[in-house]
């Protein structure tokens, strides 16, 4: 787990995302799973992007993905983030399927390359949100 940090801008959350982070809040990231056409997705959406069912569920993810791209933030975009940088933003590929957004941090987190694997680290923002983030797995 990361240390609880402050100041962040808190994650926007709607009707579609809540469970997503609820489930965050207690260490478990999920993605939602079109039961029609068994299509996952993200973010969480309240149709089946491939074929438009209503009839979702939410399945718990292992956690493990490979990045698919990223890029390494040298100026900050909104001043709290100034103490982080250089940080990693990449698209990793969870194992099941869905594509996220996420940091990855660690020590070792400026030696990223596409096609390494990360896994999920729940980063505590201090204000009741806890981000899903990814770290690389040696
Ligand atoms: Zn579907």
């Amino acid at each position: 787990m990361i240390d609880a940090e402050k100041g962040y801008p808190a994650p926007s959350v709607n009707a579609d995302s809540k469970p997503f982070w609820e489930a965050a809040r207690n260490n478990r990231l999920v993605y939602k799973r079109c039961v029609s056409c068994g299509q996952p997705h993200f973010p969480p959406r309240y149709l089946c992007p491939a074929c438009w069912s209503d009839g979702l569920e939410w399945v718990e993810s292992k956690g493990q993905a490979v990045v698919y791209s990223y890029t390494i933030m040298r100026r900050a975009p909104l001043p709290v983030f100034a103490k982080r940088v250089p940080y990693v933003v990449a698209l990793v590929d969870l194992d099941e399927g869905p594509r996220m957004m996420a940091n990855v941090v660690g020590d070792d987190a400026l030696n990223i390359k596409v096609g390494d694997r990360v896994r999920v680290c729940f980063e505590d923002r201090g204000d009741g949100f806890k981000v899903p983030q990814f770290s690389r797995i040696a």
